[in-house]
């Protein structure tokens, strides 16, 4: 039985952030099964199609066994003195801001913690950024600005106890499945439980909707801002908690006063029937997703979101609250590790000097900049025009998942020194690469991830390191040792990792943060070998629950804020040339830019290849057939896609999804015709509203 199952043959699913537990049971031949782990709190033994076929998708056809250097197998002394030398020599000639790291969300939260760590204690630079800016920074930026502090309050329960759930830019259904699951079965269970999907495309998520909202896109904040409004108007606040735990209530409501709800192009009927349920009731969890987060008004969507939730008091209670759900497995630990440019470790503050001053002391650093590094447009830019010149990019393929990717990909190329460390040789950004440094994957290392609700899971080590593939943890300390910091990246194992980093939340909970895992601080290696999923806090205070339940926050005063904010459409404007609205997403089978899930045929069959969703009426005025062909251009790029007719997309849009690359397909890089433009509070960029022209090829 499951309970039987000793710990090291449990582990965490490496795709998206609804973190499902796994039981793995290797064959001893290199091979391995995989079942749902039952008593893991994120899936309770549930896994989705991905998840279900990680076992296809761990041979080493594709793997990068050796370290290489201009093409060339090297060994790792030879490639590591390579990396140290010239980040050495660089950082000599031309300052710390000269070099640069490009992260993931799939790192490991102690690979992100050390490879943090070196750049921002040591190397003197915060020109660290990740992959979670294109996934969530709009989302950490809300919640600092409503919170104080980047804090996801409730969990998945939350939504299973909720009688009105609410999905915003959210196709469930496919980017999070085993959460759509758990909502299905609970709506299935109680059948009052309302489900209601706001996008401008029905997915799949829409099917199990009461009521679907096909808004304008980027019309969020005119829907909620129309929401705050209509709440005020019925006397529908909670006046007791906004005068005792929230401030900005009056600017507020003087902002939502003059909402024009003709922009979300919604009938009257519809908002209504959506303000009659969500004021109706009282248990409202409302999920947002990528379709908040992925517009140039991506952190005001949010805060306009939050705003709803602490006008009516439903937050920090069970069954009510506002949800971010995160893309990638680690997005969470990412934010909590301080893995994106403006962030400290431990939701530290890199502003602020006491936060600073701690952490500098803390990891026996030099010095930790004073300032925010690039963001990841901001950093991509920054190589391009020549300020960074050395750039080491771990477990991602920016050349593929950019916005402007053909541009980004240049930069890339044309960089003086590129290390990539990463799995496989055969991606877009790998082949850029002077240094390639091969890193053990999913089933190859321990770590733990954190999930999007702020469970910790333990990824174990049930496979063999293959050919000379090292931890990422591993390769980011030897290359601090060569650069004369090995007494602070002394680690034998990832558990010492961990265990200083627990150590540090406890210092930032004493000035003030949220995040506090000091209680796992002394964990034995044993106990960190077995530990079993965890919600944080966890301190000697408490543990787990749900935050805001006592109605204060991180903020200096301890309220929450309001925001006042002002619609604003797309960052860029459609014309003549360019008359469409792109959007893109995830497809249910694959995950990222496909280095993993294109292992596995049977993932492939769900959607065989790229294609362009388009409305019916667009397609007959454009000409083109089902099946067809359609070559879509943007002012900076350029992919040829299969028509796929339908009426789930709005006229004047179309949808396309973003994992095909150059490995995998002709002409089909979709991140090629993104437009970065990034919101300016966040800096995640807008990646479902490009202007495009679609024609028949
Ligand atoms: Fe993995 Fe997400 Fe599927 Fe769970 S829902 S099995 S975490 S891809």
């Amino acid at each position: 039985t499951a309970a039987q199952t000793p710990s090291a043959l449990r582990s965490t699913c490496p795709y998206c952030g609804v973190g499902c537990g796994v039981i793995a049971e290797p064959d001893g031949d290199g091979g391995v099964s995989l079942r749902g782990d039952p008593d893991h709190p994120a899936n309770k033994g549930r896994l989705c199609s991905k998840g279900s076929a990680l076992a296809e998708t761990t041979g080493l056809g594709a793997r990068l066994l050796a370290p290489q250097m201009e093409g060339a197998e090297t060994s790792w002394d030879t490639a590591l003195d390579r990396v140290a030398d010239t980040f050495r020599d660089t950082i000599a000639e031309h300052g710390p801001d000269s070099v640069a790291f490009y992260v993931s969300g799939q790192l490991l939260t102690e690979d992100y913690y050390v490879a943090n760590k070196l750049i921002k204690g040591f190397m003197g630079t915060a020109n660290i950024d990740t992959n979670s800016r294109l996934c969530m920074a709009s989302t950490v930026a809300g919640h600092k600005r409503a919170f104080g502090t980047d804090t996801v309050p409730g969990s998945y329960e939350d939504i299973e106890e909720a009688d009105l759930v609410v999905l915003v830019g959210s196709n469930l259904a496919w980017c999070h499945p085993v959460l759509y699951q758990r909502l299905a079965a609970a709506k299935a269970e109680r059948p009052n439980l309302k489900v209601v999907t706001i996008d401008p495309r029905r997915t799949a998520t829409s099917g199990l909707a009461d009521l679907h909202l096909g808004l304008t896109p980027g019309s969020d904040v005119a829907l909620f801002n129309g929401l705050l409004e209509e709440v005020i108007s019925r006397g529908a606040l909670d006046a007791e908690f906004i005068g005792q735990h929230v401030s900005g209530f009056h600017e507020t409501r003087e902002a939502v006063s003059t909402t024009d709800l003709s922009a979300t192009g919604l009938s009257g009927e519809d908002l209504r029937a959506f303000f009659n349920l969500w004021i109706g009731t009282e248990k409202v969890v409302t999920i947002f997703s990528q379709g908040v987060n992925q517009s140039s008004s991506g952190t005001d969507k949010v805060n306009a979101i939050l705003n709803c939730h602490l006008a009516t008091g439903r937050i920090g209670k069970p069954g009510m609250g506002p949800f971010s759900v995160t893309g990638q497995p680690n997005a969470m630990g990412g934010r909590e590790v301080g893995g994106l440019a403006n962030m400290l470790a431990c939701h530290l503050d890199i502003e602020n000097a006491e936060h600073r001053a701690a952490v500098r002391g803390f990891w026996d650093s030099p010095a930790v900049p004073e300032t925010a590094g690039l963001k990841a447009v901001d950093m991509f830019d920054a190589v391009e025009d020549g300020r960074i010149k050395a750039l080491w990019v771990m477990c991602s393929n920016p050349a593929v998942s950019m916005p402007d990717a053909d541009r980004v990909r240049d930069a890339i190329a044309a960089c003086p020194f590129v290390v990539v460390s990463d799995i496989t040789a055969e991606t877009d950004t790998a082949r850029l690469a002077d240094v390639l440094l091969p890193a053990t994957g999913w089933g190859e290392k321990d770590g733990t991830v954190t999930n999007s609700d702020r469970t910790i899971s333990r990824q174990r080590k049930f496979l063999p390191a293959p050919g000379w593939a090292r931890p990422d943890w591993q390769i980011i300390s030897d290359v601090a040792a060569r650069l004369g910091w090995g007494a602070q990246f002394d680690y034998r194992a990832p558990v010492d990792i961990f265990r200083e980093y627990a150590a540090l939340s406890g210092i930032a909970a004493r000035l003030g943060r949220d995040f506090d895992i000091s209680g796992l601080a002394d964990l034995s290696d044993t106990a960190y070998r077995d530990l079993a999923p965890t919600r944080w806090p966890v301190s000697a205070a408490r543990t787990g629950g749900r935050f805001f339940a006592d109605g204060q926050f991180f903020t200096p005063d301890r309220k929450a804020r309001m925001l006042p904010l002002h619609p604003r459409g797309p960052g860029t404007e459609l014309s003549e040339d360019y008359p469409f609205r792109l959007n893109t997403g995830r497809v249910r089978d694959h995950w990222h830019t496909m280095t993993r899930t294109a292992l596995s045929p049977r993932l492939s069959r769900h959607m065989a290849e790229p294609y362009l969703e388009v409305h019916p009426e667009d397609a007959d005025r454009l000409g083109l057939q089902p099946a067809g062909l359609a070559q879509v251009d943007s002012p900076s790029g350029s992919a040829l896609l299969r028509v796929l007719i339908s009426d789930r997309i709005g006229k004047g849009q179309v949808f396309a999804p973003m994992h095909w690359s150059d490995e995998t397909a002709a002409r089909a890089r979709i991140d090629a015709l993104v437009a970065p433009v990034v919101d300016p509070v966040s800096g995640q960029p807008e990646s479902k509203a490009s202007p495009v022209r679609v024609t028949p090829f």
